[in-house]
């Protein structure tokens, strides 16, 4: 075991303002009806800034504010006028990358490795990717003149707080329709310097809106009569909820919701390989990730070496301080968040499942969990059937390929999985098996914008990404 100084990345570069209005028809205004509240470093508890939670009156304008822009500016606009305006977003944000990466990092408790080796490139790549559609959506297989629907209402997580926002606006404004986005309650900071750059890009005011809040304004927004288009990622209960509210209205819908993934390992699997994809899969961004591999599914031949091997990288991970350069594991984003992960983990061990975490410190104040591994999990056990986002893996074992289809697909998700070979033939098999939207083969948690993401059963609907991404955003 290495040594390490520590590294600290400098927030020199992020200006957080003691305090954010509403950015609403291209300006930061205060709210009519809503209420300030804080938001935190969930690594050190310290108090970053107030934020506003919007109220129904500052929703409804804001709504107003996109319906005018899509009406007099947005439609009107050719596509390669709004291309023009994507690729500048785009520049500005591998411009301000390490600013934001810093920012996402400082609020969202992630390590910067991650803002800054993942987020912020598929940020700015996802701008570029739909940059290059907006004059081509002719060819997209969507008939000749594809339209937009209008005004988008979109509802995103924490996350992923500036990628889930590019995965939603870059899309939207492609197509030709306007936006009013709300970030989540504990990572609003870079939707609002989002903002800032929408701003600085000159993108004509009311095109995007950010509305920052709770539940409640989330509510407002998938609710609001002036919204055409309701797009959400988030959890599957209140994915649920908005389905029901949403049922019977002309408003078109898309749900992206929970996951528990299965990454399934056979006995000719490349073993170091797969205990890195299987570190990967379940505590990148401290399994904040809904198509997180959470539960390992190990053929029983290997599972005993597999296991000692997984162990023993898991003894090098370093947790701690998210901005130090040198840091694999975050802070857990609330403590909500962590009371969920604790009992779920507790429950795991009252039904008998084997809890092993390495040695590990953590800090004292801020929101932290260890990584933590379940063996002799059994397919009723809540933990191998409930998600819990966080870094816990729960592992089960299978003898033959069938017996691995039939228990990878024994959850009612669907969002994703993994298959570790060293044969082509079977991963095609499984492939055409396994009831995932995304089906990685030896890797896993790879994104690319011109892939379509999304899941079956209560991973929930639509796509986003790549050609059939657009989709979602044209009346067709
Ligand atoms: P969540 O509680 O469902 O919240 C998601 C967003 O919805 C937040 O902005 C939230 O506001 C807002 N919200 C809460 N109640 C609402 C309501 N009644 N109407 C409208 N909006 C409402 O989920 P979360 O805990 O933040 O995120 C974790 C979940 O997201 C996990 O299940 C994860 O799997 C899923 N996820 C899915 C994908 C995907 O692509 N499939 C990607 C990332 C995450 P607050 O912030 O105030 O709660
Ligand atoms: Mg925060």
């Amino acid at each position: 075991m290495f040594e390490y100084a520590p590294a600290p990345e400098s927030r020199s570069i992020v200006d957080i303002a003691p305090s954010y209005g509403l950015f609403i028809d291209g300006e930061m205004v205060d709210p009519i009806d809503g209420h300030p509240f804080k938001t935190v470093n969930p690594a050190t508890e310290e108090v970053l800034s107030e934020v506003v939670a919007a109220g129904p009156a500052d929703v409804d304008r804001a709504v107003a504010a996109a319906r005018r822009a899509y009406e007099e500016v947005w439609s009107r606009l050719p596509g390669r006028e709004r291309g023009k305006y994507l690729f500048r977003i785009a520049r500005l944000v591998q411009e301000r990358s390490r600013e934001l990466a810093v920012l996402e990092t400082i609020d969202n408790g992630k390590p910067i490795r991650e803002s800054r080796d993942v987020d912020l490139p598929l940020v700015a790549a996802h701008f570029f990717y739909h940059a290059g559609w907006a004059d081509k959506l002719a060819y997209a297989g969507f008939g000749p003149d594809p339209r937009p629907l209008g005004v988008a209402g979109q509802v995103i997580p924490w996350n992923f707080p500036l990628l889930m926002l590019a995965w939603k606006v870059a899309p939207a404004l492609a197509t030709g329709n306007t936006v009013v986005l709300k970030p989540a309650e504990t990572t609003p900071l870079t939707a609002l310097a989002f903002a800032d750059i929408c701003r600085q890009a000159e993108l004509p005011p009311g095109v995007v809106n950010i509305v920052t809040g709770a539940g409640d304004t989330g509510r407002a927004l998938v609710e609001h009569p002036g919204v055409d288009k309701v797009a959400f990622t988030g959890s599957t209960e209140v994915g649920r909820q908005i389905a029901r509210s949403l049922a019977g209205s002309r408003k078109k819908l898309t749900l992206e919701l929970g996951g528990k993934a299965a990454n399934v390992v056979f006995d000719d699997a490349p073993l170091d390989q797969a205990v890195e994809g299987i570190v990967n899969g379940i505590f990148f961004n401290q399994g904040h990730v809904c198509c997180a591999g959470s539960r390992l599914l190990v053929q029983e031949s290997i599972a005993e070496e597999l296991l000692e091997r997984l162990k023993r990288r898991l003894r090098t991970l370093r947790l701690g301080d998210p901005l130090d350069k040198n840091t694999d594991i975050g802070a857990i984003n609330s403590q909500a968040q962590l009371d969920k992960i604790r009992t779920l983990s507790e429950i795991g061990e009252q039904e008998g499942a084997e809890r092993w975490s390495p040695p590990c410190e953590l800090p004292e104040r801020g929101y932290w969990f260890p990584p933590t591994v379940f063996t002799g999990v059994s397919q009723a056990h809540r933990i191998a059937r409930e998600e819990i986002f966080g870094p816990v893996l729960s592992v089960l074992t299978f003898r033959t390929p069938a017996e691995a289809v039939e228990k990878a697909n024994n959850t009612p998700y669907g969002l994703s999985a993994g298959v570790w070979t060293e044969k082509g033939s079977r991963i095609l098999w499984m492939a055409q098996r396994l009831r995932a939207g995304v089906v990685w083969a030896n890797t896993f948690n790879r994104f690319d914008p011109t892939s379509p993401f999304g899941g079956y059963k209560e991973s929930g609907f639509g796509r986003e990404g790549g050609r059939h991404g657009l989709e979602a955003y044209l009346d067709v």
